[in-house]
């Protein structure tokens, strides 16, 4: 596409795009005197204007039905997290066996090591990126640590190759060829969330299989931002929260995947709690733990309603627009960043160069890119602040902006470029 970097240009390309009725379906923060340009849909999504309905109906039916509303309520809390499988599903490529809505990210993957990750003979190693999200870094460690292990030998953590900002997927795999049978798993973010790479998760998948090791993905920066196939691939497990992309409140519910070749299998260790317990039987509250068949097998607890409305408001926005039509804006809305990115410092580089530490291909980013700020970084991202837009400054000069498909506009983009462009002639 040939983009212009003018504001009519972007608002022609607002004009042509159909998904320009979703931005007035939330809210967009009034914290600044400014229009806010808002480009942290990877850290907390924007609120939808139909959240509030949707807590409000558990809010009436609690107040109406007390405990009854477990049974009687407009939405059985019972059941509740039903009714958010299959939207959620959808997103990650998923069967509605594989899917369960339930507890925090952290929280998952905790729950899904311990089932899928058992070191034994000989087979011990984890293979993971070094930069991963401390969370999962410490989640990790302490897996390794849980079994009596040590970390520093157990767990393979991989660093780009020298002078390079992201992993190649071809080193990747080599690294999971040569761990070989001493693999046990192979854990990564599907999209790193300091980066934003897109990792080739299917050719990942397939090489620690072939190794006879198990492949989880931790997909917070993922779901809702890139098309994913988590049961074509074959993945074994998968877990993602759904505050970033999938707006669903400040942290917010969290999403699990356990593919349908593990949905039966009672006998694989794992912590257990009554929501986890066949449902037919659950309220005899007998001893002895039988698990549901799938993901709904891992549940700890009933759900907290509150944040499973939340979560239900903006799932149902993601099933009327399809990750295919929000993809195919999101690449064009982040070619479009590109370029103006590209233009100012084709322009400005002797002043100031914004290196995209991002991979450029389609099909290995996201919304999100990753500015690297050769110069005066810090006074750049204060000096758009201050003009309103909403971004993320991680130290020593990283700017991560990700225009959202569902709410960002093209004209936000121009602005962020104009705004720019301003602060490296004003620094
Ligand atoms: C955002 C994020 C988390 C946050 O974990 P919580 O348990 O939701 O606090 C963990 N891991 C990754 C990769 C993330 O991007």
């Amino acid at each position: 596409m040939k983009f212009e970097n003018s504001l009519s240009f972007a608002q022609e390309m607002d004009q042509k795009d159909p998904l320009k009725s979703y931005r007035d379906r939330f809210h967009f923060p009034t914290f600044t005197t400014n229009s806010v340009r808002y480009f942290t849909g990877n850290s907390l999504g924007l609120q939808p204007k139909s959240t509030r309905e949707f807590i409000n109906q558990e809010l009436d039916d609690w107040a109406k039905w007390g405990v009854e509303g477990h049974f009687h309520g407009t939405n059985p809390w019972f059941k509740y997290h039903e009714f958010l499988t299959n939207a959620a599903a959808k997103i990650v490529g998923a069967k509605p066996i594989e899917v369960v809505i339930t507890h925090s990210l952290t929280t998952n993957l905790h729950l899904l090591m311990v089932s899928f990750y058992q070191p034994k003979n000989g087979r011990t190693k984890i293979l993971c990126e070094a930069k991963a999200f401390p969370s999962d870094l410490y989640a990790l460690e302490s897996q390794v640590r849980f079994h009596g292990l040590d970390p520093a030998t157990e767990l393979v953590a991989m660093n780009p190759r020298d002078g390079e900002h992201t992993l190649r997927d071809e080193d990747i795999v080599a690294k999971i060829a040569e761990l070989g049978d001493s693999l046990a798993l192979v854990m990564f973010g599907g999209v790193n969330y300091y980066t934003g790479q897109v990792l080739d998760m299917e050719s990942i998948t397939k090489a620690g299989h072939a190794v006879g090791a198990i492949v989880g993905f931790d997909l917070a920066h993922a779901a809702g931002n890139i098309p994913v196939q988590l049961n074509a691939w074959g993945v074994d497990f998968a877990a993602w929260c759904s505050y970033k992309y999938l707006n669903s409140s400040p942290g917010g519910v969290s999403g699990m995947f356990v593919h349908e070749r593990h949905a039966n299998r009672p006998e694989l260790v794992r912590f257990a709690g009554w929501w986890g317990y066949d449902k037919s039987t659950r309220f005899l509250m007998e001893p002895g733990f039988k698990p549901m068949e799938g993901a709904e097998g891992w549940q700890l607890s009933n759900a907290p309603i509150l944040g499973m409305a939340a979560h239900w408001a903006s799932l149902e926005l993601f099933d009327e627009v399809g990750m295919d039509q929000l993809r195919e804006k999101s690449v064009v809305l982040t070619d479009y960043l590109l370029f103006l990115l590209d233009e100012l410092t084709a322009k400005y580089g002797d002043k100031c160069t914004f290196e995209i530490i991002t991979p450029r291909e389609h099909k290995s980013r996201g919304a999100q890119l990753s500015i690297l700020v050769h110069g005066n970084g810090k006074q750049i991202f204060d000096a758009i602040s201050e003009k309103g837009v909403v971004a993320d400054w991680r130290e020593p000069n990283v700017i991560r902006v990700a225009p959202a498909p569902m709410y960002n506009s093209f004209a936000d983009v121009y602005f962020l470029g104009k705004y720019l462009e301003e602060a490296i002639l004003e620094n």
